[in-house]
């Protein structure tokens, strides 16, 4: 079956930049079309039991904006929804999306829009290409988002945490920066959330077993910058977490259950041998840019969709009438997504009215 649908916007992507982009373009007035590949909205966020810089739970807040999109009459949502073209330009862009029924039939829309928005986020960068660190190779190295998915109900219900590969207790867990970041070899940039997720992460640890479990993190530096950030770095050291300033080179594996981690601490300068429990790996963010060749866009050096100007303008494209909003463009926090995902909004209702951009 093909459906025509004619909307202002496509919103393609629906986590929390798309949901912010969507109710953002609504309240100024403008029909949107937001697509979202999986069956449910959220994106990662899904995930979190708790965010920094506060360590509050997000659910209220994803809720409520999800709520509000599904409601609203300017917003058409669709889920398990896949873009397989779009041709046209400004003004005129047409785009063929796949999504199926509720009998599982398959749906082709045909969608007529002034502009496009892709807030189609990040992947996770795989820890697999350094095999030093065991990731999927020893079931007690973690990278921060299966911790986050592995024990959000535990930290939600305040519920001991416990050790993957056999439930038994976790007495000790490392925690190690910029797996994959600041890499020549794989990402080049910061991924700007791994050490304020690895002290959120250490924090709630320590809340939830106090001094039955031992803490590290294993860092090059902690950019923990912001209103509240140095609060959330001041208040994971207070609660007994243990800073040790240098990354280790490897870990290697003592049995099922346990891991040693060799790192030589440049602030004591004495080689510290950790028996692990756990360790957690905060790993880099890298681009999702699945887009790329149906839309014509341009990557940056760091590999993400590149925006027009660094400084004054990150939302628009080279290509008129394509914005990117959230993580689509780079590396960002929740509130740096929420704020450049409205920036997107405003920017792609202004192009669309203004009389002289025909
Ligand atoms: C381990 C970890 C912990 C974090 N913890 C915090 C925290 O505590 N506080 C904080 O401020 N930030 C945190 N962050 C950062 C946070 O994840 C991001 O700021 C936020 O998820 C960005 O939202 P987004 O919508 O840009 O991307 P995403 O959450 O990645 O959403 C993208 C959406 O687009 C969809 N999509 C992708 N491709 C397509 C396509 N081709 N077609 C249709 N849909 C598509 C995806 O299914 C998804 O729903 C953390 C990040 C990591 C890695
Ligand atoms: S945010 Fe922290 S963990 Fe992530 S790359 Fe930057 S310094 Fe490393």
């Amino acid at each position: 079956m093909t459906k025509t649908v004619f909307s202002d916007v496509l919103v393609i992507g629906g986590g929390i930049a798309g949901l912010q982009a969507a109710k953002k373009l609504s309240e100024l007035g403008l029909k949107v079309f937001l697509a979202e590949r999986e069956p449910f909205l959220g994106g990662k966020l899904n995930s979190f039991a708790k965010v920094f810089p506060d360590n509050s739970s997000p659910g209220k807040f994803l809720g409520e904006l999800i709520d509000f999109v599904i409601k609203d009459e300017n917003i058409q949502v669709q889920t398990k929804a896949e873009v397989k073209e779009v041709n046209g330009k400004f003004k005129g862009f047409s785009v063929k999306i796949e999504s199926t029924d509720s009998s599982k039939k398959p749906v082709e829309t045909d969608l007529k829009v002034s502009a496009v928005i892709i807030a189609t986020g990040y992947r996770l960068f795989d820890a697999g290409k350094m095999p030093q660190f065991y990731y999927g190779k020893h079931r007690n190295v973690l990278t921060g988002l299966d911790f986050e998915e592995m024990f959000k109900d535990n930290i939600l219900n305040q519920k001991p945490l416990f050790r993957p590969s056999d439930k038994g207790k976790l007495a000790s867990v490392v925690f190690i920066l910029c797996v994959g970041s600041r890499d020549e070899k794989y990402q080049v940039n910061c991924c700007r959330v791994g050490c304020l997720n690895a002290l959120k992460q250490a924090y709630e640890l320590k809340q939830l077993h106090g001094e039955e479990m031992d803490v590290y993190i294993c860092y090059n530096d902690i950019r923990a910058a912001g209103k509240e950030e140095e609060e959330l770095y001041r208040r994971t050291r207070e609660s007994g977490v243990l800073f040790i300033k240098g990354l280790p080179s490897e870990i290697k594996p003592l049995s099922e259950n346990q891991l040693n981690i060799e790192v030589f601490d440049l602030s004591t300068y004495k080689l510290l041998s950790i028996t692990a429990d756990l360790v957690v790996l905060e790993t880099a963010l890298s681009p999702n840019t699945d887009l790329k060749d149906k839309l014509n866009l341009p990557l940056g050096k760091d590999g993400f969709y590149r925006e027009v100007d660094i400084k004054f303008n990150t939302v628009e494209t080279p290509i008129k009438g394509v914005f990117l909003a959230g993580t689509s463009q780079g590396p960002k926090t929740i509130s740096e997504t929420i704020e450049h995902a409205s920036f997107a909004a405003l920017e792609a209702a202004t192009l669309i009215s203004s009389k002289t951009n025909l």
